[in-house]
């Protein structure tokens, strides 16, 4: 018998009651194990074959990536710094070969005089950053959620943890950048320590240099969250924070840069090295999962060779989706300014019934994209906003252009607008993903 109520969870005690009455029905635990084997390829099948994959923080990573991840290193411990003498183990040597290759070509994918690839998560990073670079009760401004801020940043995250007191960064709800004028009002008065740019809903740069400008006057410093953004970043297709002010960038290895699902810190001044990286290590990180470091340089490694014209592919076909988009009568934020300059399209779905409906709908008929909140809802609107947002990173690498994302577009008006069956356009999905299933911008192995 399962229990409901003796030991309540924050999870959907439905799904953990399915596992629970599994685990105690199986016959042996090699039938429960059975189980997971079984879930991770329905979902191979589904998602990785059927499905037209729209969530912009995933990218599919190359087959040698993939590969990597599973590599017989990532049972290894390497505690410490690169270098024999900086580490706890002996044994170590081809592991420093692997983390030195990952380093290095983290540098010269962005072009940083420093990087660090112990993150196991870009919220890691953050955690090193306010960590590294402010005081409990310092004073710093983040972006709220509305206009595309990350927990990561706010109360409820690392920002919060480090006992920071967090003021926002006011945004123009319609040119969905930075309202300079207001920032430098609130600025002035807050003195913040750190300002923080992440921005987990982005479509447009931000005016870094300006901003540095003024939080200069206090010696106040930039600091760019590039989760999202850091394959444009790498690519030289959005801006260049380290260059326009920021000083210090954080990011996602697993979104637009495709890599494996981890984080990255980048860095040019000297002078922050020391705290950055004593705060990875030994706060943050210690058996850092050197399967998932090997995999990461040779994402860098791809991303060199062939990140330009990805991302370029990945922008030019996010425009395209807005365009039709908003062609079929559905409102596409950002129109105004072309749509987007990132992999991002996000739409106000609030007439068709939301965005935790339309999601869903569209996931019926094979289509995953998610709800996000929008600059006209409220925080606490997060369960039931009126935004979705769609990427086109895993599409892009799918070997998909123009004239697919005029195709999408359709597809996705058929069930937002029109109410087609979802049954006629999964068929569609189906047909559309059987022929593009090799991946591009990749070395063949
Ligand atoms: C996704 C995201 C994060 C968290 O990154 P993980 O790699 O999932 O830990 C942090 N900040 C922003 C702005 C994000 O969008």
């Amino acid at each position: 018998m399962t229990e409901m109520t003796k030991n309540p969870e924050v999870h959907d005690d439905s799904v953990l009651n399915w596992a629970r009455d599994l685990i105690e029905s199986s016959p042996s635990h090699q039938t429960t194990a059975h189980e997971v084997v079984h879930a991770v390829n329905k979902n191979e099948v589904w998602r990785g074959r059927e499905c037209l994959n729209l969530l912009a923080p995933e990218a599919p990573t190359s087959p040698i990536v993939r590969k990597l991840l599973s590599s017989e290193v990532g049972i290894r411990a390497a505690e410490g710094h690169i270098g024999p003498k900086q580490r706890w183990f002996a044994g170590t040597q081809y592991i420093d070969e692997i983390e030195a290759l990952c380093m290095e070509l983290l540098k010269k994918a962005f072009r940083s005089n420093y990087a660090d690839h112990r993150l196991i998560a870009s919220m890691l990073g953050n955690m090193t950053v306010y960590a590294a670079l402010t005081d409990p009760g310092d004073p710093v401004m983040t972006l709220s959620q509305p206009v595309g801020g990350h927990s990561s940043n706010r109360n409820d995250g690392p920002a919060g943890i480090r006992g920071l007191k967090i003021h926002d960064v006011p945004m123009d709800p319609h040119e969905l950048t930075v309202d300079l004028d207001a920032f430098a009002k609130i600025a002035r008065e807050v003195q913040p320590r750190l300002v923080s740019l992440g921005a987990s809903m982005t479509l447009f740069p931000f005016p870094l240099k300006e901003m540095k400008a003024i939080v200069s006057e206090w010696d106040g410093k930039l600091f760019f969250d590039g989760a999202h953004q850091l394959g444009l970043i790498a690519a030289g297709k959005f801006q260049d924070p380290l260059n326009e002010g920021a000083s210090v960038i954080t990011g996602s290895a697993g979104k637009t840069f495709s890599g494996p699902q981890s984080g990255i810190i980048l860095w040019d001044d000297p002078s922050l090295t020391e705290n950055i990286t004593d705060t990875i290590f030994p706060a943050l990180a210690a058996t850092h999962q050197v399967n998932r470091v090997a995999a990461l340089a040779v994402a860098a490694a791809e991303f060199i060779a062939f990140g330009q014209s990805y991302m370029d592919q990945v922008v030019t076909n996010a425009k395209s989706l807005g365009k039709a988009l908003q062609s079929h009568g559905i409102s596409v934020l950002g129109a105004h300014k072309g749509f987007t300059e990132t992999h991002q399209v996000i739409l106000d779905v609030k007439e068709f019934g939301g965005g935790y409906d339309v999601a869903r709908r569209l996931a019926e008929a094979n289509i995953i994209t998610n709800k996000n909140l929008i600059p006209t809802d409220r925080p606490e609107d997060w369960d039931e906003p009126s935004g979705l947002r769609i990427g086109t990173t895993e599409i892009t690498r799918l070997g998909m252009k123009e004239a697919e994302m005029d195709y999408i577009a359709a597809l996705i008006a058929d069930i937002v607008k029109n109410n087609t069956k979802s049954d006629n356009v999964k068929n569609k999905v189906l047909e559309l993903r059987a022929s593009f299933n090799e991946l591009q911008y990749c070395f063949k192995e």
